[in-house]
C-alpha cells in the first residue's frame, strides 16, 4: 500500500531496527534517507533468535525462502547442568503449539538477517549512507546536523540510534544506566572442528533441531547451530564479578584476550576452548524514555532507542521487526501532514505495553529458570524438565500450557494491531485533517525558518541527498 501523501524521513541508525523500517517505509512510497557514522554490512557475531512473531513477519514480508535456506529451525531445547554436564531433560517445541502460533522458532546468523534487510531496504528505494555522523536534531522544522555541518531537512527523524542514542539524549536526556550483574561472552565454531570430538559431534549433525541450554548457578550457556550447520554459535551470561570484562556494552570488534568462562563439565569448557575468538559485553539497565516522540510530533525513537533490551535475548531481534511493521502499517494511511503526532502517539501505544510487557515477565522468569543455586526451586525446575524425557506422553494439558506461556510473547501480531488501530482511529483522523487543513500534497517542511547557528552549515532537504 502506497502512502497518499509522501514524507521525506530521515532515519538515524541503520542498525536491525533502522534498517528494517527503511525497508517498510519506502514500501509505503516515503523519501527514506538512513544514516549510519559506521560502515555497515559487516556486522554480527552470533546467531539472532527469530522466534514466531518475528519469523512470521519475515515471511509476510516475502523471505520464506531465506528464512528456510538461511535459518536453523528449532524443535527442542535439551537442558543439561551447567556444573556436571549431566542431562537434565529435554523440552519439545510441539509442532501443533508452533503451527497454532504461525511459525517456527528459528536462529539465524545476524549478519544474514542484516545483510538480507539491508539489500531489500535498497531495493525498496532506501538510500543508506556509511560513514555519516549524525551530531545534533532539532525540530521545527525538522532537521539533523551531520559531523561535517550538513543540515538535513526532512519531514520525519526517527532515531534507530541503539542503546546510546544521540537523539533520546536530545529529546530526553540519558536516563539511568545500571549494570544488570553479567557479560555476555560469544563465540563462534565452525563444527568441522567439533567433528572428532565423539561427544560434541553429535551436537553438529546437521538434521537436530536443537537448542543446547547448560543451566548453572548465576550464570548460564546456550548454543544453537547455523548456516546449514556449518557453524555453532556459543552464548554465555556469566557473572561480572568472576570476569575482567570491559566496561561498556556494544558489539564492538575487539575480540576478547583475557580468560574465557569456566563452564564446570569438562564437554561444555571443551566448546569454549574451540572457539576461534571470543567477543565480551557487559550488560545493563537502561531507563526506557517515557516518550518516544517529541511535542511537534515529527521525531520519533524506535528500537533499543525507544525500549532498550538486553543484547542476544530472544526478543531483541523480532521486536525491532514488529517496530517497523506497525510503523510502517500506520504511515502507509497518511494523508495529510496533520495527521503525522497522532499517528507517532499510535505507535508508542500500541507498541510500549506489549514491550513491558515481555520486559517485566519474559527476562524474570528466563533468569529464574536458567541460573538457579541447588536448592529446591532447581530440584523442581528439574523435576518439570525431566518430565518428558521419563517417558511422560503430553496431553492437551501440557498442550495448554505451552500455548499460554508462548501466546503473550509470540502471538503479537504487529500489521492486525496497527491495522485495528487505523480502524478505530483512521476515519476520525481524515475528518479531522479534511475540517481543519487544505492540500494534502508537497513537502511538509518547505521553507527552512529556523536560525542557522553554524556559519558554514549546507542545508539539504534529505530527498536531495
Ligand atoms: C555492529 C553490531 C553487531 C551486532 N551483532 C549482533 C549479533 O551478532 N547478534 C545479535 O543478536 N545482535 C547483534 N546486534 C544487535 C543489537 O544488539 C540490536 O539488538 C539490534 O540491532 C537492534 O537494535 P537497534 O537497531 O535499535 O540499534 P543498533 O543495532 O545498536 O544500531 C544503532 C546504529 O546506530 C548507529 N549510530 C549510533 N549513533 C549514531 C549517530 N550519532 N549518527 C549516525 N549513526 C549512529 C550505530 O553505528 C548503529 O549502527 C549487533 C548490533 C551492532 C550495531
Amino acid at each position: 500500500m502506497h502512502a497518499a501523501l509522501k514524507l521525506d524521513v530521515v532515519i538515524v541508525g541503520a542498525g536491525l531496527a533502522g534498517i528494517a523500517t527503511a525497508f517498510r517505509l519506502s514500501q509505503a512510497g516515503h523519501r527514506v534517507r538512513v544514516l549510519d557514522e559506521h560502515e555497515m554490512r559487516e556486522r554480527g557475531r552470533t546467531a539472532v533468535h527469530l522466534p514466531p512473531n518475528g519469523a512470521r513477519i519475515l515471511v509476510d514480508w516475502g523471505f520464506k525462502g531465506d528464512l528456510e535456506s538461511r535459518g536453523h529451525k528449532i524443535r527442542y531445547s535439551m537442558f543439561r547442568n551447567m556444573e556436571t554436564g549431566d542431562m537434565i531433560g529435554p523440552q519439545e517445541w510441539r509442532e501443533d503449539v508452533m503451527r497454532e502460533l504461525g511459525s517456527d522458532y528459528y536462529f539465524m546468523h545476524y549478519h544474514d538477517l542484516y545483510t538480507m534487510l539491508y539489500d531489500a531496504a535498497i531495493n525498496a528505494g532506501a538510500r543508506i549512507h556509511p560513514n555519516t555522523r549524525a551530531v545534533n536534531v532539532q525540530t521545527n522544522p525538522p532537521r539533523v546536523t551531520l559531523s561535517d555541518r550538513t543540515i538535513l531537512e526532512a519531514d520525519l527523524i526517527i532515531g534507530a540510534d541503539g542503546s546510546q542514542s544521540l537523539v533520546k539524549r536530545v529529546m530526553c536526556g540519558e536516563g539511568d544506566v545500571k549494570p544488570e550483574g553479567h557479560t555476555l561472552f560469544t563465540g563462534i565454531i565452525p563444527t568441522n572442528l567439533m567433528k572428532d570430538d565423539a561427544e560434541l559431534a553429535r551436537m553438529a549433525e546437521t538434521n537436530r533441531q536443537e537448542w543446547q541450554f547448560w543451566p548453572g548457578t548465576s550464570r548460564h550457556t546456550d548454543g544453537v547451530l547455523m548456516r546449514n550447520g556449518t557453524e555453532f554459535a556459543l552464548h554465555i551470561h556469566y557473572p561480572n564479578e568472576e570476569t575482567l570484562s570491559h566496561e561498556t556494552d556494544g558489539w564492538n570488534d575487539e575480540p576478547w584476550r583475557g580468560p574465557r568462562p569456566k563452564a564446570g563439565n569438562t564437554k561444555l569448557q571443551r566448546l569454549i576452548d574451540l572457539c576461534p575468538e571470543m567477543h565480551a559485553q557487559k550488560l545493563f539497565t537502561r531507563e526506557a524514555p517515557e516518550n518516544w516522540t517529541d511535542e511537534s510530533g515529527r521525531l520519533l525513537l524506535i528500537g533499543n532507542a525507544a525500549h532498550p533490551v538486553f543484547p542476544g535475548w530472544g526478543y531483541s531481534c523480532a521486536i525491532h521487526l514488529e517496530d517497523a511493521e506497525v510503523l510502517g502499517t500506520l504511515l502507509a494511511r497518511i494523508s495529510h501532514a496533520s495527521q503525522l503526532p497522532t499517528l507517532l502517539e499510535g505507535f508508542q501505544e500500541l507498541r510500549e505495553p506489549h514491550l513491558r510487557f515481555i520486559r517485566d515477565t519474559s527476562w524474570p522468569r528466563f533468569f529464574e529458570t536458567v541460573m538457579l543455586p541447588p536448592g529446591p526451586e532447581r530440584d523442581a525446575r528439574d523435576a518439570v524438565l525431566r518430565r518428558p524425557h521419563e517417558g511422560k506422553t503430553w496431553d492437551d494439558s501440557m498442550l495448554r500450557r505451552q500455548f499460554d506461556t508462548f501466546v503473550g510473547a509470540f502471538g503479537y501480531n504487529a500489521r492486525d494491531v496497527a491495522e485495528n488501530w487505523w480502524t478505530t482511529w483512521g476515519r476520525l483522523l481524515r475528518q479531522r485533517s479534511r475540517g481543519t487543513l487544505h492540500g494534502a500534497s508537497g513537502p511538509m517542511c518547505s521553507v527552512p525558518s529556523f536560525h542557522v547557528t553554524m556559519e558554514e552549515a549546507v542545508h539539504v532537504r534529505a530527498s536531495e541527498l
